[in-house]
């Protein structure tokens, strides 16, 4: 028999689990050990072989090999072996470079992976969705990715989509009862939920009926495996870049060849000599070391608590120019304690702190005692009935699972000495309409001792008045009347200018349980009262907002909450100035994206909204030219958190959905780390500002030596293995070093990027052709004075020239780490760099003095008098350039 068609005894039986307690632990090793994991086969990964092999497809590297080839045919075997050393290593670099990236980006991937909540031995756990085993109880709320194949157990409202599967777009409503038939199609299936589907409403508990490639979605695994672009916008920019420098480079290369063999050199020493500068001056690592860089990039941020899922995110982070944060949990601590009660005209006030569930109850300096107040005592039962969230404590400390609004209220409760399990056993939940953002209420038909049913409504207290045709004031039931209506409204504002966060209980009979929906329930309530909480704001959250505004990024607020609870803490955070304009949901209703556009940049505070007004608000501010980062955790998030240009999830309280929507998640929900995300940003996209610089004033250098030398008829000043070295180690290793520089003190003091910034925006283009100008024409002078004086003593001048050219480009390094000016950066400050430019140092002095090393690099030992000319010629166009006011001038 199938699953759908058993009933719930014979599942248990059938799985050997219990529905009461779930499975044990060592059980659950045992199933895992014996059916494996959670898991959908990946597709092939590139195999490492090939992965090396492909650093040797570039053209030029085959040429350069062909040509080495023909010279070690020729007799030349230390050239040969020395070159083909070289493209090995750099090989064996570019390797590792792109094993290092790809294994980042899989670690993310797992970072990345959805938690369910699954009951092991009598516990509700969150655990990694790949740990699951069949037999296991698990539970959904809307907004997650259902993790295994599940026959339904519970179901409050539940709805899935299952497009995946389907491809019907529709939600599908899920119960609970056996189906008959054998064949029946997945869609028809409605007791059962599947691998990689969605919930979309309501909540359930399911028993895991297949894992893995059993599932459904497993069957069909291949046809899903999806692709998430991970190419940034500036990696596509560089690679066209790529091209013309490519171009740019060859043409060149051929003009030194053709000019060479013109003045009389020899065409198969032009020939090689071409071809190694050829391979030295295309910046094929670029594109290598931009993911490295990226992806050490990502990995400092997740010690900063972000976690990028998609890579082009890093980049546009560094354009933000607004960031629309979420209230509750964000800017707050999502820490929450009723302090104010309301009912009938009276209000009581509990002390006690945190979750922590002891505290007193006091009426005007007067302690009360809740089991002597009814409408206090209905008041506090209600708000724990109408609940989900547990309280538990760890190491000493009370925490609440569930939702923090549900874990003040559950709290207030025990503070009068309640338990929700005793209360289970006076009334019994028959129903539930689950809390959603858009309604902003959540519902439960409860059944008393005397069989007497009635629904128990919670929510924002505007929509519960709303909905409420009478009160309770004085013990009795009163029809609404403006006059005591007023008085609730004067309560509500009077507490939200508290920045308290305000939870309406409401009631009313029920007759039957048939025909139920939430549009008959949640109308023609009788008013209970009012349950305030304080949410403290987050430490860090003033500070933060503070420097993104110094960074030109706008913060702005958007919260279900009431409008004056968000006004009072958008003014403690700072976020409200007196010019700004709070608005609220009513509002945006009314208008277009058109007319929102017109005023949404004076807008800072978004109150009383939903979920679907956050695209709304996206647009306009895209519209207005703004690069929009947007904070979201529910289903309904989703679209909004997708449209934004840099979609943000809450790592605690997000759903699934929203994590799978967004480029970032926060594994600690704070918007601090949204702004320290942004810094980061900034930095990267900087410092792969400052290699690419470097790369290429260094290459225009080599080459501009070589052409101006074949344009004067004069000898090589430099032979292929000399370029190919400089290549190698004085390029390489100080690049990745400026990769891991830190950023400048004023990178949060400059306003936000254009994203359609150019790579060479902002004088950098300028300063890579004057630098390389200035680098080469130093390294030929000092080839030229040293030909002048010994012209019988080739290699001694071409070992001057070789050290002058690696020298300057050392200094040239540091000047690369500002966009101002060399001398406003401690030179010490990255190690990394120093280390760096100390080890090619050593390399090159080895190269010029170690007896058995210079025969392969054509070297000689310079004099120690000819290492002033050397260092003062090569200190040249960095002090000329990096420090005059040309320099800094172009910010
Ligand atoms: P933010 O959008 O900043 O996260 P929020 O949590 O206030 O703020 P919603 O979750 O949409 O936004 O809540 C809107 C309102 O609904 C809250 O102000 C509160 O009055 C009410 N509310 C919140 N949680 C519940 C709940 N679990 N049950 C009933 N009502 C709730």
């Amino acid at each position: 028999m199938n699953y759908h068609e058993m009933r719930e005894r014979d599942i248990e039986n059938t799985l050997n689990t219990s529905f009461e307690n779930g499975l044990s632990n060592d059980e659950v090793r045992q199933r895992i050990n014996k059916f494996g994991y959670n898991q959908l086969e990946e597709a092939e990964k590139q195999s490492a072989l090939l992965l090396f092999v492909s650093q040797f497809k570039d053209f030029m590297v085959l040429v350069l090999l062909a040509a080495t080839l023909i010279s070690g045919l020729m007799g030349e075997y230390i050239d040969a072996i020395a070159i083909i050393a070289i493209v090995l290593i750099n090989g064996f670099l570019g390797f590792f470079q792109e094993r290092k990236a790809e294994k980042s980006l899989h670690a993310l991937k797992e970072l990345a992976a959805p938690q369910v909540s699954v009951l092991r031995d009598s516990e509700w756990v969150k655990i990694p969705s790949r740990k699951i085993v069949v037999g296991d109880i698990i539970k959904f709320v809307s907004g997650d990715r259902v993790g295994a194949d599940v026959r339904i157990l519970q179901s409050n409202n539940l709805e899935v989509e299952e497009s995946a599967l389907t491809g019907e777009s529709l939600p599908v409503p899920k119960s609970t009862s056996p189906l008959s038939g054998e064949n029946m199609n997945l869609g028809d299936l409605e007791n059962m939920a599947f691998m990689g589907t969605l919930v979309t409403r309501g909540n359930g508990i399911g028993v895991v009926t297949a894992i893995g490639m059993k599932t459904a979605m497993g069957q069909i695994a291949d046809m899903i495996q999806t692709a998430e672009t991970m190419i940034t916008p500036l990696q596509r920019r560089l690679e066209q870049l790529g091209k013309i420098l490519i171009s740019v480079a060859l043409v060149l290369t051929a003009l030194v060849v053709f000019i060479g063999v013109i003045q009389g050199h020899d065409l198969y020493t032009m020939f090689l000599a071409g071809v190694s500068l050829a391979v030295a001056a295309i910046p094929e690592g670029l594109p290598a070391i931009v993911t490295v860089a990226l992806s050490l990039g990502v990995q400092r941020m997740i010690r900063k608590k972000a976690i990028v899922r998609k890579l082009p995110a890093v980049e546009t982070l560094g354009c933000a120019s607004v960031i629309c944060s979420d209230k509750t949990g964000t800017l707050t601590q999502n820490k929450m304690t009723v302090t104010h009660l309301w009912s009938g005209g009276t209000t009581w006030n509990v002390t006690g702190t945190g979750y922590d569930p002891n505290g007193q109850f006091y009426h005007r300096d007067h302690r009360v005692y809740p089991n002597q107040e009814k409408a206090l005592q209905q008041l506090l039962t209600f708000g724990m009935l109408c609940n989900h969230a547990e309280l538990k404590s760890k190491e000493g400390e009370f925490i609440v699972d569930g939702d923090p609004t549900e874990g003040a209220l559950l709290v207030a409760g025990m503070k009068a000495g309640m338990e929700r399990s005793s209360l289970l056993q006076q009334f019994t939940i028959e129903k539930e309409f689950p809390f959603d953002s858009s309604r902003k209420m959540m519902t439960i038909i409860v059944r008393d001792k005397n069989s007497q049913l009635f629904a128990i409504t919670k929510g924002a207290p505007d929509v519960v008045v709303q909905r409420s045709e009478a009160i309770l004031w004085d013990g009795k039931r009163q029809m609404r009347s403006r006059e005591l209506f007023d008085k609730v409204d004067e309560t509500i504002n009077e507490l939200a200018t508290n920045a308290l966060r305000n939870i309406a209980i409401a009631f009313k009979p029920i007759h039957s349980l048939a025909n139920l929906t939430e549009e008959v329930v949640e109308k023609n309530l009788t008013f209970i009262g009012l349950q305030g909480m304080i949410d403290p704001p987050r430490n860090e959250v003033k500070q933060a907002v503070k420097e993104c505004l110094e960074a030109g990024i706008k913060t702005v607020m958007i919260t279900g909450d009431h409008v004056t609870t968000a006004k009072a803490i958008a003014v403690q955070l700072g976020i409200l100035k007196s010019n700004d304009r709070v608005m609220d949901g009513k509002a945006l209703n009314q208008m277009e994206i058109a007319d929102l556009e017109e005023v949404v940049e004076e807008v800072s505070v978004f109150a009383r909204v939903s979920p679907q007004h956050k695209l709304k608000i996206v647009k306009a501010l895209q519209n207005k030219g703004h690069i929009v980062a947007m904070t979201g955790d529910g289903v309904n998030d989703a679209p909004a958190i997708k449209t934004a240009d840099i979609g943000v999830a809450m790592g605690i309280t997000g759903t699934d959905v929203a994590k799978e929507s967004s480029s970032l998640v926060l594994l600690d929900d704070n918007f601090a780390t949204i702004k320290s995300a942004i810094n980061e940003g900034r930095n990267i996209y900087e410092n792969i500002r400052k290699f690419v610089r470097y790369l290429l004033a260094s290459n225009v250098g080599e080459i501009l030596v070589m052409l101006f030398a074949m344009i004067l008829a004069l000898p090589l000043p430099l032979v292929p293995i000399q370029i190919l070295w400089v290549n190698l180690v004085t390029d390489g290793l100080p690049a990745m070093a400026l990769g891991l520089d830190k950023p400048e003190d004023d990178v949060m003091k400059r306003n936000p990027r254009h994203p359609k910034e150019g790579i060479f925006a902002r004088g950098l283009g300028w300063k890579v052709v004057s630098r390389g100008f200035l680098i080469g024409i130093v390294t030929l002078f000092a080839f030229m004075i040293s030909y002048k004086q010994h012209p019988d003593y080739l290699a001694y001048s071409q070992t001057v020239a070789f050290a002058t050219l690696v020298m300057a480009q050392l200094i040239h390094v540091f000047d690369c780490r500002s966009e101002k000016s060399v001398f406003s950066r401690n030179p010490f400050g990255n190690m990394y760099l120093v280390w760096a430019v100390l080890s090619s140092l050593v390399l090159m002095l080895l190269v010029i003095y170690l007896p058995s090393l210079q025969p392969i690099f054509h070297t000689v030992p310079i004099d120690m008098n000819e290492w002033l000319l050397i260092i003062g010629l090569s200190a040249l166009p960095t002090f000329l350039l990096g420090g005059s006011f040309l320099a800094g001038k172009k910010r």
